[in-house]
């Protein structure tokens, strides 16, 4: 009886446990992150809702990512938990080292980053929103696990082709950058900005932290954002080159974008989960580390510059 139960378990395992992520090469299907998920779309079940508005002395930093394995770990180290939902997209509001944080989960792409971004503003009133998760390398030295902190980003699907005839090919290296559409406070107008940049604050506390952290391999680049996925190499080699870009993503542009529509100081934050110009492989566990870089940055933030 002991070994027919041995045995059912044994095959109950082999059935139900997924592949590894090594085995499944690049590609958007990870049942590696779905894995590294299931915990934690029970915990997210456990969180006490929210009664009523967001209620806050200080002004909470908002950390995004787009997905539950990015997320995950951020949400984990909140006190006192609570959960939002506002059109879909969950909001955690918690405090992290005694001042109040707020974890969004963006979800993926552009839209939703652009509008959770919004939706965290008017909600939670951030003095700061910190966009972090996974990017696919642009850059032939850059590893999977390394760090970017994006000192700019800008959208490489932003771009005006220059004019072939019907028949001539397609060749999008012939192409200007035409932006995207932001608020200027000096105008008082919405104008077209092709980068835009990290608040000085943030990015130099995350440096700060780079160079006293030696176990995190960062640098800082240029995150490149759209609603893609490049692994033709050397269409990634041309935006790396006639852009400068570190790594591609799908949210922290827009993010950086609705962040600058309402005056609110913002950085991007991203590990390298991929780098098609060097290695045939995703692994999204890395999410783990940009957000054990993140507490860090935040952690600084909060005691050098909001408790100051
Ligand atoms: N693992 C997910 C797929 C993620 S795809 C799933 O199976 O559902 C894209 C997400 O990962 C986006 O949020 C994007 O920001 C990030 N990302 C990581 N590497 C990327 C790459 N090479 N190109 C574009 N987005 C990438």
């Amino acid at each position: 009886m002991k070994k027919f139960f041995a045995v059912l378990i044994a095959a109950l395992f082999l059935v139900t446990t997924p592949a590894q992520a090594e085995d499944l090469g690049v590609g958007l299907s990870d049942i590696s992150a779905e894995k590294f998920n299931v915990s934690i779309e029970k915990f997210y079940a456990t969180l006490p809702k929210a009664k009523g508005d967001y209620k806050s002395r200080q002004r909470p930093i908002v950390i995004e990512g787009a997905m539950n394995t990015e997320t995950e770990i951020l949400i984990r180290a909140l006190k006192n938990p609570v959960a939002y939902r506002e059109l879909n997209y969950l909001f955690v509001a918690g405090t992290y080292k005694d001042y109040p944080v707020v974890i969004v989960r963006t979800e993926i792409g552009v839209a939703n980053a652009a509008a959770s971004t919004a939706l965290a503003i008017k909600k939670f009133n951030p003095v700061a929103v910190i966009n972090q998760g996974t990017a696919g390398g642009h850059d032939l030295s850059l590893k999977i696990g390394d760090i970017v902190i994006g000192e700019k980003s800008f959208d490489y699907t932003a771009f005006r082709s220059a004019y072939s005839a019907a028949g001539a090919g397609i060749d999008l290296t012939k192409q200007e950058n035409i932006g995207t559409y932001a608020y200027d406070k000096m105008s008082d107008k919405f104008q077209a900005y092709t980068e835009y940049f990290a608040d000085p604050t943030l990015f130099n506390i995350a440096f700060k932290v780079a160079n006293a952290n030696e176990n995190f391999n960062v640098v800082s680049g240029v995150i490149g954002t759209g609603n893609s996925w490049l692994e033709c190499v050397d269409y990634v080699n041309f935006l790396h080159e006639k852009y400068g870009s570190s790594c591609e993503e799908m949210e922290t542009n827009v993010a950086a974008q609705i962040c600058q529509n309402a005056d609110v100081p913002f950085i991007g934050i991203r590990v390298l989960s991929d780098n098609v110009t060097n290695d045939n492989r995703y692994v999204p566990e890395t999410a783990k580390v940009a957000q054990d870089f993140v507490l860090l940055v935040v952690e600084n933030y909060i005691r050098d510059v909001l408790k100051k």
